[in-house]
């Protein structure tokens, strides 16, 4: 089987390839692209693994860069496109879980191939040789199955960020992760506390933006999330006793994920919406329970996280924003006013975004309500798309004076020229058809 196996690789991989081949060397691309291919999708990175040296490989291109030559890794420049070129290496010792302590270059690609940390990703292909599939990674793709190269325990040791890996790509291909590899993240999920934020926050994105985004749940049941995220082990015993729910609070968070977009900012946002309910949870003398104000404490422990995952700050603004937001309007039956004051709130970026955030919070959510507020929702949105087709001012930026015309109009800059221009702002939310020159400057004369 594994023989026949046909990869298309591209042309200016192959052309590498060849050349390194024909000079006497072995060279395959290996790792992710493999994978990838095998499975039907595309690539993004050819990388090439070969038995020649650094100096050997820089010696044989006209144009390459030393991208790591510590690592081994050269890259090759094929007319603008980079492949990164690395020796056959063995990760020496690892001092700490995370940074082998020394790298050996190695004339053996098997050796090269058992540093590497999952059987799928642990594949190397040349048209010569076809697929060089030492450790089953082949069956392991036919059986849908993560798995560790060698013994887990071992390798999880070595590199404890293989630990989030492992879940994510079973997340990404819907995998089960093997009994020994499951068993291993279990016993070394604590050792995950010596990985870098960055890093996290690299497999953390990749994991939640993924076909299953549902299987955190497979991280927080091994012990994982409550490494770097215990906030979200805080919800899921929680449960929400009322008409509203019908999981816990953790549960649902999971739920919304699967109801929006796989986009970084979306699920981040459904993931964090609802991270204050265990502080803002009472019960009342039904036994119903209530989350009063859990959108302020939500945003509030979401920038905490979000900052110690070392996330940019773009997506710090936006996450938060959406999460204070996620209930805003709730329940309200919408006209023109109620909605230009609320895009005027929360601001024009933000607001369009709301509408998928508070559809999938609806779907992870019982079914009593859902049709009234799924209905209610659809309103808003129709409201809203009226006033962009009007173009409707909902910010000062839309006002149709600006603070050049209120100086003409004898008003010095300073606080005073602020809170006129909020007053006319404040009117025109209220009746779009004052929002002219001529109106506007009629009522600054009335505040002078
Ligand atoms: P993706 O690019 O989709 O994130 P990938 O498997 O290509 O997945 P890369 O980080 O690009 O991941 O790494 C390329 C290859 O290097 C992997 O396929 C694997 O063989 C090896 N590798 C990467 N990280 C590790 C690690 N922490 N431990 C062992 N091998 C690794
Ligand atoms: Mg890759």
């Amino acid at each position: 089987m594994a023989n026949k196996t046909k990869i298309n690789v591209p042309q200016k991989a192959k052309f590498i390839i060849d050349t390194l081949m024909q000079a006497g060397y072995e060279a395959y691309v290996v790792g992710g692209c493999v994978r990838d291919s095998i499975l039907g999708r595309i690539p993004d990175d050819w990388d090439i693994t070969t038995s020649a040296s650094p100096e050997q490989v820089k010696a044989l291109f006209s144009r390459t860069v030393d991208t790591g030559l510590q690592h081994g890794t050269v890259t090759v420049l094929v007319d603008k496109e980079g492949f990164e070129v690395t020796t056959y290496r063995i990760d020496g010792e690892y001092e700490d879980s995370r940074h082998p302590k020394e790298v050996v270059f190695t004339s053996h690609l098997e050796e090269d191939l058992k540093r590497r940390d999952l059987t799928i990703n642990a594949m190397a292909y040349n048209d010569t040789d076809g697929l060089v599939d030492i450790f089953g990674g082949m069956q392991d793709i036919e059986k849908k199955i993560v798995r560790c190269v060698g013994v887990a325990k071992d390798r999880f040791q070595e590199d404890a960020l293989r630990i989030l890996r492992a879940i994510r790509f079973s997340a990404q291909l819907g995998y089960e992760i093997e009994a020994d590899t499951l068993e291993a993240i279990k016993e070394l999920a604590p050792t995950l506390s010596k990985i870098s934020a960055e890093r996290i926050q690299v497999e953390l994105v990749k994991l939640i933006t993924s076909p299953h985004p549902e299987y955190l749940k497979i991280a927080y049941e091994c012990g994982v999330t409550k490494v770097f995220f215990p906030e979200f082990d805080a919800c899921m015993g929680i449960e929400q006793n009322n008409a509203h729910h019908c999981y816990s609070v953790g549960e649902h968070t999971l739920q919304g994920m699967c109801h929006i977009a796989p986009d970084k900012v979306y699920r981040l946002t459904m993931l964090m919406h609802d991270l204050g309910k265990p502080r803002a949870k009472t019960t009342d003398e039904a036994g119903i329970d209530h989350f009063h104000q859990h959108e302020d404490y939500s945003e509030g422990i979401a920038k905490e996280v979000l900052r110690r995952l070392k996330f940019d700050n773009d997506t710090i603004y936006k996450v938060c924003k959406l999460v204070k937001y996620h209930d805003y309007g709730k329940g309200v039956t919408p006209d023109a006013k109620i909605v230009r004051r609320a895009v005027n709130k929360i601001g024009e970026d933000i607001f369009p975004l709301l509408f998928e955030v508070r559809k999938a919070d609806i779907l992870a959510q019982s079914e009593t309500y859902r049709e009234e507020k799924l209905h209610l929702l659809a309103l808003w949105e129709e409201v809203y798309a009226e006033i962009i087709a009007k173009k409707e001012c909902v910010s000062l930026k839309q006002l149709a004076v600006t603070g050049a015309d209120l100086i003409q109009a004898g008003i010095l800059p300073g606080k005073e020229m602020g809170r006129i221009l909020n007053g006319l702002l404040e009117m025109v939310l209220e009746d779009p058809g004052l929002n002219t020159k001529e109106k506007l400057l009629a009522e600054v004369e009335k505040y002078k």
